[in-house]
């Protein structure tokens, strides 16, 4: 049997992935050279889509790198000559804090307890803030900022650069990039894609920020810093040999979503977050862990399981439904359920079934 993955990410493949892998095999996409005429179509093609789909702006680059956890290093490297400040509510918002710290800025945090969202009108930046890193959903808790929040932040500090990290929700979550400095995923989990490239989003003043500390003579990387990857971008090119297969997928997978149109997905994500919510919050037993509607994630449904998380796995399994453990050390107390564009909403009614079965 076929098992069917609701997990975080790595996650169940787009319907279309396995076709498109074929056609990459016959028409030998993995054995050109990334410096060739048919490279660089694959590589425009996959750009125009993903621009379209999400619809980023004509003057933000897109960038290809090899995860999102790389694209939290690039922002720093790039941006933050020594503060940022760090919205941390959960193990990925953390991991960007410390790769500030690892690279030796000095960035501040704002923590809220796990599970729980931020009041953002009371969030004070401090003086000298460069960068505000958010992680839009986080995939460790469920818990979301809505982007409205995001825009409020920046409209109050219209000269700091502002990050999101759209890894849990994309292409899902509207984002008006217009908003935002840096966005950046990595595309293992909404996408439907193997795991193995990162894309980050850069815009003007960014790109700005990073020639200037160049121009100071900071230190801002080496072959992926924002000026050499515009320098390849623009030729629509990279300066590694990247992960030409992903590349290519991920245009393929994008197409097929303009096909499908972006807001029939949209609407789908939220008719089955609603079955699942609707389900766990009349349940006996098992709750979802965030409350309130404007912090609970539509794409990472997080369900309270006391004591029983490992038991529910293995009998889901057992049905041919994969989930995910809670993160960390939650992982006997809770499960996270995925709510991905690959699946649907029969798909979605199938596992309430099964949970069904099991109280
Ligand atoms: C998975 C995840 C990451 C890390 O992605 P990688 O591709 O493993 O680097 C970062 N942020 C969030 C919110 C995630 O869910």
């Amino acid at each position: 049997m076929r098992k069917i993955f609701f997990t975080a990410g790595p996650s169940r493949l787009y319907p279309t992935v396995s076709d498109h892998i074929r056609d990459a095999l016959r028409d030998d996409v993995l054995s050109i050279s990334h410096r060739s005429q048919k490279f660089k179509d694959i590589y425009k093609d996959t750009v125009d889509n993903l621009r379209k789909l999400i619809d980023i702006p004509q003057d933000y680059n897109i960038f290809f790198l090899g995860s999102a956890t790389e694209a939290m290093e690039r922002v720093i490297e790039n941006t933050v000559e020594t503060k940022s400040l760090h919205l941390v509510n959960g193990a990925f918002s953390k991991k960007f804090f410390k790769i500030a710290e690892q690279l030796g800025r000095k960035p501040e945090k704002i923590e809220v307890p796990h599970g729980k969202g931020f009041n953002i009108k009371e969030i004070k930046v401090p003086e000298n803030t460069e960068c505000i890193c958010t992680t839009q959903n986080e995939t460790s808790s469920g818990v979301q900022i809505p982007m409205d929040d995001i825009y409020y932040l920046k409209k109050k500090n219209p000269d700091v650069l502002i990050v999101v990290d759209i890894v849990s929700s994309v292409p899902n979550v509207t984002v008006d990039f217009m908003k935002t400095d840096m966005v950046f995923f990595s595309v293992q989990k909404g996408f439907g894609l193997p795991a193995g490239l990162g894309v980050l989003i850069v815009s003007p003043a960014a790109m700005d920020k990073a020639k200037l500390l160049f121009e100071k003579g900071n230190s801002i990387g080496s072959f992926h810093n924002f000026l050499v990857l515009e320098e390849y971008a623009r030729k629509y090119q990279t300066n590694e040999t990247p992960n030409v297969l992903e590349i290519y997928l991920l245009g393929k997978v994008c197409e097929d979503m303009l096909k499908k149109s972006i807001k029939t997905i949209r609407s789908a994500t939220e008719k089955k977050a609603d079955l699942f919510y609707n389900y766990f919050d009349k349940h006996p037993e098992f709750k979802p862990y965030v409350s309130g509607n404007k912090s609970r994630s539509l794409t990472m449904i997080v369900i309270e399981t006391p004591g029983k998380a490992k038991e529910i796995i293995s009998q889901l399994t057992d049905a041919g439904f994969i989930v995910s453990s809670g993160y960390g050390a939650y992982k006997e107390n809770q499960i996270r359920i995925a709510n991905y564009p690959c699946s649907s909403i029969e798909d979605v009614k199938n596992l309430i079934v099964e949970f069904r079965k099991l109280s």
